[in-house]
């Protein structure tokens, strides 16, 4: 039987020599810290008493006043037939505004905590150099939203909360509900052995939504050094929809405007030559008019 060895992720060591390991790791870092500080404001509500935020991802309260909510989850509730609360639909609309100017998938990228273990799914595929398999079709999540939007039709129930995973990691982490850490742990597993990156780029509509949210959103990463790019690869080995990419660096465009970027910036750290950056693409017009 054929051994798997450890190989060291050495995609970024260009990019570590040449920037310094904090640079190389920067959004990295602050990503873990945004999506840790999204959780830890969560937690210390039923941990310590300290409510600035209660609920989970699904539905919030900011300060006991501002409702928040995902948008997913009050579209279900509209196609069960019922009209949501007023709070729900005004929390999904502030959620959406929000996304709609941050970039939809920044929510994948800096928010949701199942990013973690499908990040984790990836680098230790690169640690052990485990074979690509085939690839899914990347329109998948797109059909699969059509189907969590239409069951609440059929059943009149919103079926999908109780599998998605999203909320589920944090029912599990913050009131010890353990039956959803069946579906995380097949998540991590699906990623790690079956296809590659399957969850967050082919399957899941909450992220699915959120791309579609996010076309217009006027924060963007671009290629701005495009001319500098030596080919080395890094940033396709690190990003989580490397189809993304290539548009960019072939000249097509500079700004990487497809909606699935999730803005994670880890073509920016990984990149020696520092090809990437985030842009502003609203200022840039305005700018060029001048
Ligand atoms: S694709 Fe879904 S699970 Fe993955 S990070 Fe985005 S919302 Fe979370
Ligand atoms: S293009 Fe860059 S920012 Fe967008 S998903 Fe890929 S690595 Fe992340």
């Amino acid at each position: 039987m054929k051994r798997l060895s450890i190989k060291k992720d050495s995609f970024a060591q260009a990019a570590i020599d040449e920037l310094g390991w904090w640079r190389a790791h920067k959004f990295l870092f602050l990503r873990r810290t945004s999506q840790l500080s999204v959780f830890t404001l969560f937690a210390i509500g039923p941990w310590f008493g300290l409510w600035f935020l209660k609920g989970n991802l699904s539905s919030s309260e900011l300060l006991g006043m501002i409702p928040l909510s995902d948008p997913l989850v009050s579209l279900q509730v509209l196609m069960t037939g019922h009209v949501p609360e007023l709070s729900l639909l005004l929390g999904a609309l502030i959620i959406t505004l929000f996304y709609v100017i941050a970039g939809g998938r920044v929510f994948c990228s800096w928010v949701c905590p199942v990013n973690v273990i499908t990040d984790c799914a990836s680098w230790l595929r690169r640690q052990f150099n485990l074979p690509r398999t085939s690839e899914m079709p990347k329109n998948l999540r797109y059909y699969l939203l059509v189907m969590v939007l239409g069951l609440p039709l059929l059943t009149g129930i919103t079926v999908w909360e109780w599998v998605n995973p999203v909320p589920l990691f944090y029912r599990a982490m913050l009131f010890g509900v353990g039956s959803g850490l069946w579906t995380l742990l097949a998540i991590f597993l699906l990623d790690l052995f079956i296809s590659e990156r399957a969850w967050c780029s082919h399957l899941c509509p909450t992220g699915a939504l959120f791309a579609l949210i996010g076309k217009l959103s006027p924060v963007k990463v671009s290629a701005v050094n495009a001319k500098n790019c030596d080919n080395c690869m890094d940033c396709f080995t690190v990003c989580p929809e490397r189809q993304v990419l290539k548009p960019a660096l072939k000249g097509k465009q500079m700004m990487i405007t497809d909606s699935d970027c999730t803005q994670c910036g880890r073509c920016i750290d990984v990149c020696a030559q520092r090809v990437f950056q985030y842009q502003n693409r609203i200022a840039l017009k305005a700018e060029n008019k001048k």
